[in-house]
Parts: C-alpha cells; structure tokens; sequence
C-alpha cells in the first residue's frame, strides 16, 4: 500500500533522508519512531506529495491522507469548513460519515478551530483526514502536547478504523511506548537513516531501543 525505495530527501545542501526503504502492507498498523530532527515529517510529507524528492520511489496503491504535525487547522475557520477543506480535493462534501465516525466532531461543528482544546483540534485533523475517504493514513505525531488519556481516546478511533475498515496506518511517534501498543512492526529513523526494523515486540526487548525510546525500560 506503502512502498517507499532509496529514498533521498534533501533541503539545499543538507540531507534529510538517506535511502530510506520503507513498506507498509495494506491493512498493516506500521509505527516510524526516532528522535527530534530524524528526518520523519520530511518522510511524512514526501508521502503526502508535498516534498519533491531527490531520488527514490513513493508508491501509494489507493487513497493517502496526511494528519500533520501540529494539526495544521485554520483556526479562523469553523470545524465544519476545516473538515470541508479536507474533502475538497477528492470532491467529497459530505461531512456525516465522518460525524458518524467521530461523533464529537458533529457537536462542535459550528465552533471555530481556534478556540478548541488540543486533543479537539487533532480530532478535527483526524476528521478533515478522514473526509478523503482514505485507505492509507500517514499520522505525524498523533500525541504530541496531548494528555494521555485524550491521547488514548484518538488512538482507540485509529485501531478501529484500522481493525474494523482495514485502514492502512503509518503512525509517526516520538511516543515509542504508544507505537508499540497500537502497531505490530516499527522502523526507527536516526539523523536520516533507518537504524533498526522489526516487531515491535523484538524492539521493545531491544536495549538500544528500549534505552533510547522506552526510558530506559
Ligand atoms: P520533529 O519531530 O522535530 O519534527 P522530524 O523527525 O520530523 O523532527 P524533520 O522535521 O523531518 O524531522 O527534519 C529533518 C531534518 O531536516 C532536520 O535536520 C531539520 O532541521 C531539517 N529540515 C526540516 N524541514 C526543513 C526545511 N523546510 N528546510 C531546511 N531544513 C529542514
């Protein structure tokens, strides 16, 4: 569904993204970990078709929506015409399967983006994401800033939708403990580069791993 080759990303002279090769089976829950500055929102938009790259292949087999780093909104806007602006490219207008998906969403139609708390205005990306219809879904850092509990409730809406829809999922965190609750497989990115690969389980046993991404547990 994902099939990312030898990728190479860079700004100017600087390198973001070392051949990275990366796939994500359709249906499959994958988790991309690493630290600040690792190169993984490069990779996420580079998926999302807003980063040219240098050389490589992207190959997207269906529908891929993008949920970005810092949501993104335009906090002017009202939640409705925020989630509206997400079907726009594929033409689709009507919001209510995605009411129907995130009920809470329906409740705060009419408010502007702005004033909602964090945790509300990643649902409202979750759901401008969702308006596309998508089979594949690129999330970039679904818990930064937010409570874990808010946090909890996102990520329960995510492995329904990828349980119970088949929605593909690369879900990007600096969360590892998170990662390896809701994924089967993780890659982990240092400074450009794919250091490690595998179950999740196997990495969360990994010391390296485990030392730098699960706090020493
Ligand atoms: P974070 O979690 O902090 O967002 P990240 O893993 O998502 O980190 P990127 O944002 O992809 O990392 O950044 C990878 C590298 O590319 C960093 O060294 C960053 O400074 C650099 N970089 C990112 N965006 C640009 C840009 N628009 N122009 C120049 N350099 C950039």
């Amino acid at each position: 569904m994902i099939d990312v080759q030898d990728l190479v990303v860079s700004y100017g002279t600087a390198t973001a993204l070392e051949h990275v090769t990366l796939t994500v089976a359709a249906g499959e829950m994958v988790a991309l970990l690493g630290p600040n500055g690792a190169g993984k929102s490069t990779l996420a938009n580079t998926l999302a078709g807003l980063i040219t790259p240098a050389a490589g292949t992207v190959a997207i087999g269906g529908r891929l929506a993008l949920i970005p780093e810092g949501r993104q909104l335009f906090p002017d806007l009202t939640v409705a015409d925020n989630l509206a602006l997400g079907g726009w490219r594929s033409g689709r207008r009507d919001p209510s399967p995605v009411y129907d998906l995130l009920p809470r969403l329906a409740e705060l139609a009419g408010r502007r983006a702005g004033v909602l708390s964090g945790g509300e205005q990643q649902m409202v990306a979750f759901g401008r994401a969702m308006m596309s219809d998508p089979d594949a879904l690129v999330v970039d850092e679904l818990s930064l800033g937010l409570a874990p509990n808010v946090t909890a409730g996102l990520a329960a809406h995510l492995t329904e939708l990828n349980r119970e829809r088949g929605l593909t999922v690369l879900l990007i965190e600096q969360n590892a403990r998170l990662a390896f609750d809701l994924c089967h497989r993780a890659y982990v990115l240092e400074s450009g580069r794919l250091v490690t690969e595998g179950a999740c389980a196997d990495l969360a046993d990994d010391p390296r791993v485990a030392g730098a991404y699960l706090g020493g547990a």
